[in-house]
């Protein structure tokens, strides 16, 4: 596997791929890697001649600062579990490779960011939107793919990409959410749950998973099932959980029979903030 910390050493490496008409996969992560993260460098190698994966904490995203702070580094690791997987290249840039200049872009997201985490992150997807533009264009990847994980996230991508970067011409594709054993979304930031949040964490699916079969409920009793569920811990708090539309990302006003919808959470396990998302559908 080929390390890669700058621009031209991605580009020499891309060169005779690019040459020859082969595909190139890509798939962008902070690093801290795990099964979820696999999953999705799996699907590229399947897919295509090359697979690059990179690892960039992007500050843009991040609204608070410890969060970005307390974000897990564990490169040594990462780069060991990269090479195991049969990984082509991984691109560790700087901050300065990355942002050589302040980036002043402002994007207009359609809505698609005016709810869940649009409003208890600002700013965070405009961030995305930069970082991933600019790896874009330093990947040039035919394939990139993203997790449902951060469901609102690819959606988010999926637009921005047709709408402001059409000449990427870079298929975006959705790989499903992995789990721990007991149902918790895996995430980098599980590293950060103590012992008891961790246990706690499991409520979280457990809960959505109970509603995933809408039966009559009405919005309201779904709702204040979900939200009263994962709070009876003492170790969990609902920061919000909506009901939205999967195309438009618009929280529903009620449920209707033969549609499906996507139930979006966020909680807070102590500090850590961890999100999951369900298809549910009558
Ligand atoms: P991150 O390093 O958290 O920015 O994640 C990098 C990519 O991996 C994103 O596209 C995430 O949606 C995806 N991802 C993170 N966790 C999971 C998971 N549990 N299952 C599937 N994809 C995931």
């Amino acid at each position: 596997m080929t390390i890669c910390k700058t621009k031209n050493e991605l580009f020499d490496f891309l060169k005779t791929y690019r040459n020859s008409g082969k595909l190139i996969g890509f798939v962008p992560t902070m690093g801290a890697l795990h099964q979820g993260h696999i999953s999705l460098i799996e699907k590229s190698i399947n897919d295509n001649d090359c697979t690059v994966v990179s690892i960039f904490v992007n500050p843009e995203q991040f609204n608070n600062k410890s969060d970005f702070d307390k974000y897990p580094n564990m490169l040594e690791a990462d780069i060991e579990k990269l090479k195991k997987n049969g990984c082509d290249a991984v691109f560790m840039p700087s901050m300065k490779e990355v942002y050589p200049e302040k980036d002043n872009r402002v994007f207009d997201l359609y809505n698609l960011d005016k709810y869940m985490e649009g409003v208890f992150r600002p700013g965070h997807f405009e961030g995305v939107v930069k970082v991933v533009s600019i790896l874009l264009e330093i990947v040039l990847p035919n394939n990139t793919y993203f997790g449902e994980k951060d469901f609102q996230q690819l959606s988010i991508i999926k637009f921005a990409v047709k709408k402001y970067f059409p000449n990427l011409k870079t298929n975006i594709t959705a790989c499903p959410i992995l789990r721990e054993p007991d149902g918790l979304a895996m995430s980098s930031r599980n590293l950060r749950l103590n012992t008891e949040q961790r246990k706690a964490g499991a409520e979280i699916y457990k809960a959505m998973n109970a509603v995933k079969k809408i039966e009559c409920k009405t919005l309201k009793r779904l709702k204040s099932f979900v939200i009263n569920k994962i709070n009876e811990s003492d170790y969990l708090n609902v920061e919000y959980f909506e009901v939205v539309n999967p195309e438009t990302l618009q929280p529903i006003s009620e449920l209707k029979k033969g549609e499906k919808y996507r139930a979006c959470v966020a909680v807070f396990a102590g500090e850590v903030r961890l999100i999951d998302n369900i298809e549910i559908y009558d």
